[in-house]
């Protein structure tokens, strides 16, 4: 089972990064139930919109901001987990921004950092329709790359966000995870499935 395993919003935390900005430019956050939207400057006062929004394109051009991106809490265990248990079959995919020049080799970088063990040359694919892979599984949080996988047939996991929730689980091939744990559970129960199925 040949698994494909989104970056940010997955393994790295990029809303952390931005709202830990946010609050340093004293930006009015509103609770986490109005955050509903992918764009993250909408995440502030109506009023304070603009220059969020500012704040971001500077942040994301910003030569070290992708590198210092932390993991989402259990990433750094249940990634390892997986490769454990899939191996070669495990692929990172990730959409960098395309406008920084450094996004993409620090995208390289932070992997190697957090997951010495995976092979960014073969297994780190970057690239934006991700439905065009040759894989069994997408685990993502975005709507735009779910949608279009799913309606190829294949599994996929969201990773639960107030901004995704437009994706409709489906019992048998879209799954909704509220942590890593969870994810890992998921991916174990459709690998023993897939194997049974071999035997
Ligand atoms: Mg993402």
């Amino acid at each position: 089972m040949r698994v494909i395993v989104d970056m940010d919003g997955v393994l790295s935390d990029w809303r952390k990064g931005v709202l830990t900005e946010f609050k340093k430019k004293g930006f009015t956050l509103l609770p986490p139930t109005h955050w509903t939207s992918r764009r993250i400057e909408k995440w502030v006062l109506p009023v304070e919109e603009r220059a969020a929004a500012e704040v971001v394109n500077e942040l994301m051009l910003r030569p070290g901001f992708w590198e210092s991106l932390e993991l989402i809490p259990g990433a750094g265990e249940y990634f390892t987990r997986l490769h454990c248990l899939l191996r070669t079959d495990l692929y990172i995919g990730t959409v960098p921004w395309w406008s920084s020049p450094s996004c993409a080799h620090e995208k390289v970088e932070w992997v190697m950092k957090h997951f010495c063990f995976f092979d960014v040359y073969k297994h780190l694919i970057m690239g934006h329709p991700k439905w065009m892979l040759d894989a069994d599984l997408l685990i993502d949080d975005s709507a735009e790359q779910i949608i279009p996988w799913a309606a190829t047939g294949r599994s996929a996991i969201v990773v639960d966000y107030q901004y995704n929730q437009a994706v409709r689980e489906n019992n048998r091939r879209i799954f909704r995870a509220l942590s890593w744990e969870e994810i890992f559970k998921i991916v174990g129960d459709l690998y023993r499935d897939e194997q049974e199925r071999k035997v």
